[in-house]
């Protein structure tokens, strides 16, 4: 539990952490927040694998040394979030936030939210922007080539214009990337156009937020009249929330009563969005619905060059290739990796070709000859956590059922290099999204928990003896 008591102390240790080097500490931990603090966990949340390399490596061992008497041993797991409410420091004030925010999250963000919200106009527009995310920044494949032209011709850039336009794909494959670009563009090509760039879930509290304050009429103003374009992020979040819903009907009808640019995204196409009413999901499929695919080798080749390109990496072609190749699932993960190897190059003085062609006969040695199946890995998991096949298979969530199926996944994934949507279908018939984020879960817990990295290696040594 998030207790006020902890929060205390988390601040204690943020000031005594800070005081070593305040202008580099206050430089890195605008890009972090705490998610939760609690006896034997901390949840910290930042907005890339760079910042979490980084502050792992150069604050968190300070940090951890404070909290240890209040939190005793305690496992510190990160989350990757392009959008921060509430950093640690702030990256205008440079100055922890004050007094303890309140307990409850959703005043506490709509707190963080009211504070932005007085800022001038024109600068709350670009502020949950990130800057990176710009048409120049994005390469065009066949796999988002429709998206591209689609988000391209919503901005104003010529080329007919859809009403709205649906923007759905897997998870790290550049939706929140095109959105923001065509807030950029249109901020670029019309400074004085009101664009709103919202997530959905920051969208329902908002919508709660102000009917609890009675201010309906500002947040109606807000997203209809006083809106010229609205890009609503990840919509569904919305899931049977039906109230919410009703609001973004009324919302959407207005603005495209008035002829003004909506962008949705979503992870899934508009029929296969879950408890969303059948008005709406009409509305979405009633424009152009763009999907996002995983990019082609050569289209990943290209980000991957002009990541190094823009971040300063040197990179050579060879390498980049074998990156690419080794990394197939998704665009984020691809930036992980050429992020993670820059970091680990850099510290050890080493050339990224050097780190890479390490790592890469690390993972080529750990698999063998043998095939192993996704069965094979399924039963060792099972005989290692003491559950039965069936259970592993099943809707159990309970915490340790679900984290042995998370294991499980992993493993099968980084072993077989299975697709996302076939490790569903053998994993119960789930959705390839949930596998995908297990996956993930598990490779940042692999990286900030002893004890998951323990039971992992002995999973390892476990399934290399099985294959014989
Ligand atoms: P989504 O919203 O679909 O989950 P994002 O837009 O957040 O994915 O993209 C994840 C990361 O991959 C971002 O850093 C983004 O800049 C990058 N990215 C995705 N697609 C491309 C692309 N075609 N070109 C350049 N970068 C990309
Ligand atoms: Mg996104």
């Amino acid at each position: 539990m998030k207790t006020p008591e902890h929060l205390t102390e988390w601040q204690h240790a943020v000031e005594r952490t800070r005081s070593k080097s305040p202008s580099s500490f206050e430089q890195w931990f605008a890009g972090v927040q705490l998610e939760s603090i609690e006896p034997g966990l901390v949840r910290l949340a930042c907005k890339d694998a760079f910042v979490r390399d980084w502050v792992s490596a150069h604050f968190l061992p300070e940090l951890r040394h404070h909290l240890e008497p209040v939190l005793g041993e305690h496992r510190v797991e990160w989350t990757i979030r392009s959008v921060l409410e509430r950093p640690v420091c702030t990256p205008a004030e440079r100055r922890p936030s004050a007094a303890p925010p309140p307990p409850d999250p959703t005043a506490q963000r709509a707190g963080a939210r009211r504070a932005r919200e007085e800022r001038p106009a024109r600068l709350r527009g670009l502020a949950n922007l990130n800057a990176k995310f710009t048409f120049a920044n994005f390469v065009v494949g066949p796999s988002n080539q429709l998206a591209y032209a689609a988000a391209r011709a919503s901005a104003g850039g010529g080329g007919a214009r859809y009403n709205p336009l649906f923007l759905c794909g897997g998870t790290g494959l550049g939706k929140t990337h095109l959105m923001q670009s065509i807030a950029h563009q249109v901020l670029a090509d019309r400074p004085g156009a009101r664009v709103v760039y919202v997530s959905a879930e920051d969208f329902t509290i908002e919508f709660i937020q102000a009917l609890q304050d009675k201010k309906m009429d500002e947040f109606r103003a807000r997203y209809r009249a006083g809106c010229d374009v609205l890009l609503v992020d990840d919509i569904q979040f919305l899931a049977g929330r039906e109230q919410t819903q009703e609001e973004f009907f009324h919302t959407f009808n207005a603005l495209r009563d008035a002829d003004k640019p909506i962008v949705v995204s979503s992870d899934k196409y508009p029929q296969q969005l879950q408890r969303m009413p059948e008005r709406l999901v009409s509305r979405f499929g009633s424009g152009l619905v763009a999907d996002v695919q995983v990019p082609q080798l050569e289209t990943r080749v290209a980000i991957l060059r002009k990541y190094a390109e823009r971040e300063h990496i040197e990179l050579t072609d060879d390498v980049a290739v074998l990156i690419a190749q080794s990394v197939q699932s998704n665009v984020r993960e691809l930036e992980g990796a050429i992020i993670r190897l820059a970091a680990k190059a850099s510290l050890t003085g080493q050339s990224i070709a050097t780190e890479f062609a390490r790592s890469e006969i690390a993972r080529v040695s750990s698999r063998s000859a043998t095939v192993i199946s996704v069965g094979d890995i399924q039963r060792v998991v099972c005989s290692h956590f003491r559950l039965s096949n069936a259970e592993l298979l099943s809707k159990d969530r309970h915490k340790s059922v679900a984290f042995a199926r998370q294991v499980a996944m992993y493993l099968c994934r980084q072993r077989l290099k299975s697709s996302f949507p076939e490790l569903g279908r053998a994993f119960g018939n789930r959705d390839h999204t949930t596998v995908m984020s297990a996956v993930r879960k598990v490779e940042q817990l692999a990286e900030t928990d002893p004890e998951v990295k323990a039971h992992l290696d002995e999973l390892e040594r476990k399934l290399s003896a099985s294959e014989g």
